[in-house]
């Protein structure tokens, strides 16, 4: 069966959805094409710091409040293990009412599930894509979905699947040599809103508020993380105190604990006829700093923007692709720098390195202007 819809979305994740939904509120036709089961996503272990710019786009997109409730960030502390060096970025000082907000991606999917069921999108789940093809004039996608294969056509295909097997560009790589491991866990000292990132020699570990508890995201090298997943929980928590220190008191730990391979994936090119990259499928970031959704949620809102700019019926045409290659390369090449660069400098144990790292920390402590940028800068991302 040959299909013809206006606008195809591979990938029902975050970004995807949020697509789906930014361009059926400007009045397009879409077709979202899941390969998980409804309700697939729910059950991912992550835990997402939001920048309060996201918050912005997802209140536009009436996913927001969320059920949970987010927990907000108002104050971060950046530290680095066996240095010195400290900064503090607050909400007051960059002049929002929140730096970020903690969410549970499960809680996330089902906000934009809900808003998905209030809306004309068509969803196809358990509806994989097993290819993607264009010329000038359409694109079109072979998908599997209940062991039948189709083909499906439109205007323009957006790849959002995660940056899965779907790889239509080049694609420049980076294995970190490093996994997360991420879990609940709550502490002595309550969280009071601030969220922690800690450079240690292995990787950043972070904790951010969460409810009454914190969503820990401890980056080590795969065979240590594999060996902390296997603790019981008191060697668990204790190897945690050890390496994030005394500031919170005890541990306890609230939930199962999953690990997370991590590596830099970056599509040279964006765009192919009639094909868009969006989100995790245009850059897989280290969860450093919680850039990757933020980004990628900016890829989605710029793109429905364009499309409405240049009409429906153009959503496909070369001159609006490579226009929105042009409008993200800045935030884009930006963000992937930030990050890629934070992990460079902090995860290694070189003496001179860890010198220049609490000089650089020391500097931004002494800086108003600077920290205000720096927060700023990952609330809103880089303006192109
Ligand atoms: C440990 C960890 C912590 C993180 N913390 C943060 C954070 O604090 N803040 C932040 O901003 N980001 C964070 N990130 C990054 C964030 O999780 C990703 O950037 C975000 O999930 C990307 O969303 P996406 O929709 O592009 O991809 P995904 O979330 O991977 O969703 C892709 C979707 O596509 C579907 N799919 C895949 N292949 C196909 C196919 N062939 N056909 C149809 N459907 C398909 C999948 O089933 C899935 O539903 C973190 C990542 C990790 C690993």
């Amino acid at each position: 069966m040959n299909e013809r819809g206006d606008i195809l979305v591979v990938g029902g994740g975050p970004v995807g959805t949020a697509l789906a939904l930014g361009l059926e509120r400007r009045g397009c036709a879409v077709t979202l094409l899941e390969a998980r089961p409804a309700g697939g996503g729910e059950d991912d272990a992550r835990t997402l710091a939001l920048s309060h710019g996201s918050r912005l786009l997802l209140e536009r997109l009436g996913v927001w409040p969320l059920s949970p409730p987010a927990t907000p960030i108002l104050e971060i502390n950046v530290t680095q293990r066996g240095g010195f060096g400290r900064v503090e970025l607050t909400a007051a000082e960059a002049a929002v009412p929140a730096l970020g907000y903690v969410v549970e991606y499960g809680a996330l999917q089902r906000a934009l599930g809900a808003a998905l069921a209030r809306s004309r999108v068509r969803v196809e789940v358990g509806c994989a894509v097993l290819e993607v093809g264009g010329d000038a004039d359409q694109a079109c996608v072979t998908v599997s979905q209940g062991g039948t294969r189709r083909e499906m056509c439109g205007a323009l295909v957006v790849v959002a699947d995660g940056g899965g097997a779907l790889e239509l560009a080049a694609v420049e790589r980076r294995d970190y040599a490093q996994s997360a491991l991420v879990c609940e866990v709550a502490s002595e000292a309550p969280h009071r809103h601030r969220a922690f990132e800690r450079f240690t020699a292995e990787g950043p570990l972070a904790l951010l508020p969460n409810a009454r508890g914190w969503a820990l995201v401890w980056t080590a090298t795969p065979e240590r993380a594999a060996t902390l997943a296997a603790l019981d929980e008191s060697a668990f928590c204790a190897q945690l105190r050890e390496a994030f220190g005394p500031t919170l008191g005890a541990f306890s730990l609230c939930g199962a604990r999953s690990v997370f391979p991590l590596q830099l994936k970056v599509a040279a090119r964006t765009t192919t006829p009639r094909c868009v990259l969006i989100g995790n499928a245009a850059q897989t970031l280290h969860p450093v700093a919680g850039q990757g959704f933020n980004l990628g949620l900016r890829d989605a809102h710029e793109l429905a923007r364009l499309i409405a700019v240049h009409g429906v019926a153009d959503a496909g045409v070369q001159r609006l692709l490579d226009a929105f290659f042009a409008k993200r390369r800045v935030d884009r090449s930006a963000t992937v720098f930030f990050t890629d660069t934070l992990i460079r400098l902090f995860s290694n144990d070189i003496p001179q390195l860890a010198a220049l790292r609490g000089l650089g920390l020391t500097a931004l402590a002494s800086l108003p202007a600077a920290r205000k940028f720096v927060a700023r800068r990952m609330i809103f991302g880089a303006r192109g």
